[in-house]
């Protein structure tokens, strides 16, 4: 079994991103808060480290309550001094990301975040996928597998991981399957399996009984565990005598996704 590391290819990314971000307009790409979480404090930081040492300004917008975050969003989605526009969960009751992406202008959503950029992506056309869905493609495409004709499984049907990834799967040529909790018999669908993509959210859902034998797992689930330590969704040690390869957490999906985010950064700048 291989693990396959998300950091050096995030490296890669971050470093073609840097280059071209030298070669300007200076990208600026602004983060809307709108919350305390520490989980998000310190997501916002890996960013900001990350976007400094590629050459992007980053603004922080800590917004008080949801018409802030709308109201923030429309300044920031007509503002000409900024290329890139974030907004990060948890947003205040009654918001959803789905409701704020509606405010975030299609050209600035390098996360994805826009219903309008879902349903661009559904109907082939150009658009910003959400850099987790980005991150797992990519991952998928340095492991060597080919796409073509595989049957890809996602596990969860999020409008920010799940959906978007089934549908760059599919223009992937993959045969795709997406489960959720109604699925009646998880483990049967996930051992049909060439690729298989957690994104429960459930530590440790995916075991020996789920993955069928050369199976790439891609594991993005980000769960706490009992002493605080990051888990994913695939309980690795249980997988990795009988998968192809899987994915560690952290190490995988994460960075690859924040070295997308500022790569898409710096698209945007670019126009
Ligand atoms: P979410 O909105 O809570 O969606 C979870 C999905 O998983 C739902 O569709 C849910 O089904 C399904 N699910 C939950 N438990 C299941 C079970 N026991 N069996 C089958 N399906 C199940 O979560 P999300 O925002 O998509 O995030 C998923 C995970 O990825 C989280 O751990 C999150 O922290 C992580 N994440 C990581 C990154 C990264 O960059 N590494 C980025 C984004 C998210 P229903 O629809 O039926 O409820």
């Amino acid at each position: 079994m291989t693990l396959l590391e998300g950091r050096a290819l995030a490296a890669g990314i971050r470093e073609r991103a840097a280059a071209e971000a030298a070669a300007g307009p200076a990208p600026v790409l602004a983060a809307v808060t709108a919350t305390d979480d520490p989980a998000t404090a310190w997501y916002l930081g890996s960013i900001a480290k990350a976007a400094a040492a590629t050459g992007i300004e980053l603004r922080e917008e800590r917004c008080a309550d949801a018409a802030g975050v709308l109201e923030r969003l429309d300044a920031l989605s007509a503002d000409p001094g900024v290329h890139g526009i974030i907004c990060l969960t948890p947003l205040p009751d009654g918001l959803s990301l789905s409701l704020a992406g509606e405010r975030i202008a299609p050209a600035k959503d390098i996360d994805g975040a826009s219903p309008a950029s879902l349903g661009r992506l559904a109907a082939g056309l150009e658009a910003y996928a959400p850099a987790t869905a980005q991150a797992v493609i990519e991952l998928i495409r340095i492991s060597g597998t080919n796409l073509e004709g595989a049957h890809a499984v996602v596990v969860g049907r999020s409008t920010v991981v799940g959906k978007p990834l089934a549908m760059l799967l599919l223009a992937e040529q993959a045969t795709v399957t997406i489960c959720h909790t109604r699925t009646r018999d998880l483990a049967g669908e996930t051992r049909r399996a060439d690729v298989l993509v957690a994104a429960a959210g459930r530590a440790h859902l995916i075991g020996a009984e789920h993955v069928a034998p050369g199976a790439l797992v891609i594991d993005v689930g980000t769960n706490e565990a009992s002493d605080g330590s990051m888990v994913g969704d695939v309980d690795t040690a249980a997988v990795e005598p009988i998968a192809a390869a899987v994915t560690p957490v952290p190490g995988g999906v994460g960075p690859v996704t924040t070295a997308i985010l500022l790569r898409n950064a710096v698209a945007a700048a670019r126009g």
